[in-house]
């Protein structure tokens, strides 16, 4: 038993179960021993791949994307370069590589990196230094100064918490997690029924609400609106709302049971596009897509960037250039679902009201050349 695991027992006999979403944001939060405070995570050596791991090509593509969007904002003369949740720093470094091409935006931007975990700030650290663009570090959100603002957050509101909820005995029970008689944390329902949830649902049917999510998304709709700006959220999930669990563990490139050594794994959950939509709208902001992730990148031109780097690569490369092509935004059959990313990552883009459709979001087939 981890220390983590002995913690979470000793509170929850102390004082009951406790909710998916307390479970979530202490296994990946708990400032001594939550996941993102202890773990490399990504990156070949972590816990699961992401797609700027994958290839330089998603970095520069939204580093590219930014620029766009700020020209559309009426090129500010001040502007901050939002990521939250930037892992290794990749997706930044390729970003500010690409954005070299545009001497005006590289002068214009403040980077701001929302980041918890010490680990990867030192590592974001090493990424980036040398760009000679000046960097702030926050712990959340709240903390960055006023003023027009770019977020690009990959791979971020999945590890936000959610609850769960369980239709049973003719209503919705929160789903909890206990300690069983063996000492094992084990999940269950609550004794009593959640009145304020109006959905319908079919005995056992599990309804899981991005609570996380939704109140960052509300946050960034009303920051974009009072002082300009733009929110790119690229993700693992889904357009419609489902019935069902997402809430996944993984460690060491393999899916483990999400109750088992807390704090060791990395604990995601799908996010639910429709309900950021609708938070970002709620805020009074405009709601671009969500465009599955092949889409978005083939309209922003990887096909085209990666012919370039393939025809100044060794041979040798260009097997990989190609393979990484296929795994960000190929549409190719017989793709392994869990790897899938062109179909299965969503992105959703937040603006204010009156705002063209930024880049990789206009209507109208995508430019696959
Ligand atoms: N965007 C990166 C990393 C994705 S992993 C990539 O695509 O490779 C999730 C990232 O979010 C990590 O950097 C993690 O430390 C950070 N993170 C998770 N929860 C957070 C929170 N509540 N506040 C700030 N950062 C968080």
């Amino acid at each position: 038993m981890n220390p983590l695991e002995t913690l979470l027992q000793e509170m929850i006999l102390e004082s009951g179960p406790i909710s998916v979403e307390r479970y979530m944001a202490l296994a990946l939060g708990h400032p001594v021993y939550g996941y993102y405070r202890t773990q490399a995570a990504v990156g070949a050596e972590g816990d699961f791949i992401t797609a700027p791991e994958i290839s330089q090509m998603f970095g520069e593509l939204i580093g590219l994307w930014a620029v766009e969007v700020w020209r559309l904002m009426g090129a500010p003369k001040e502007v901050k370069l939002v990521e939250l949740g930037p892992g290794r720093g990749t997706l930044m470094a390729d970003a500010l590589r690409a954005v070299k091409v545009a001497p005006d935006f590289r002068d214009a931007i403040e980077v701001h990196l929302v980041e918890i975990s010490l680990p990867l700030r030192e590592k974001q650290r090493a990424a980036l230094e040398g760009q000679g663009i000046r960097i702030v570090w926050h712990a959340s959100l709240d903390e960055i100064p006023p003023g027009p603002a770019i977020f690009i957050a990959n791979e971020f509101f999945d590890a936000l918490p959610v609850r769960h909820y369980v239709h049973r005995d003719g209503g919705w029970r929160e789903r909890q997690i206990g300690v069983d008689e063996n000492g094992r944390l084990f999940f269950g329902v609550s004794g009593a029924h959640e009145s304020a949830i109006a959905a319908k649902g079919e005995p056992e049917d599990i309804l899981e609400v991005g609570v996380g999510a939704a109140r960052l998304m509300t946050q960034l709709g009303v920051r974009v609106v009072t002082q300009g700006g733009a929110v790119l959220a690229i993700d693992y999930g889904y357009s419609e709302p489902a019935r069902g669990e997402t809430l996944q563990a993984m460690r060491a490139h393999k899916f483990v049971d999400p109750l088992e050594s807390p704090g060791e794994a990395d604990l995601t959950a799908h996010v639910n596009f429709s309900a950021l939509a609708r938070a970002a709208r709620g805020a009074g902001a405009a709601v671009h897509g969500p465009v599955t992730q092949g889409d978005f990148l083939a309209r922003l031109g990887i096909f085209e960037r990666a012919s370039a780097l393939e025809r100044a690569a060794a041979p040798a490369q260009r097997a990989a250039i190609n393979s990484a092509l296929e795994r960000l935004a190929g549409e190719g059959e017989g793709f392994d679902r869990a790897t899938d990313m062109a179909r299965l990552f969503k992105v959703l883009a937040v603006t204010r009201r009156e705002f063209d459709p930024p880049p990789g979001f206009a209507e109208g087939a995508p430019n696959e050349g």
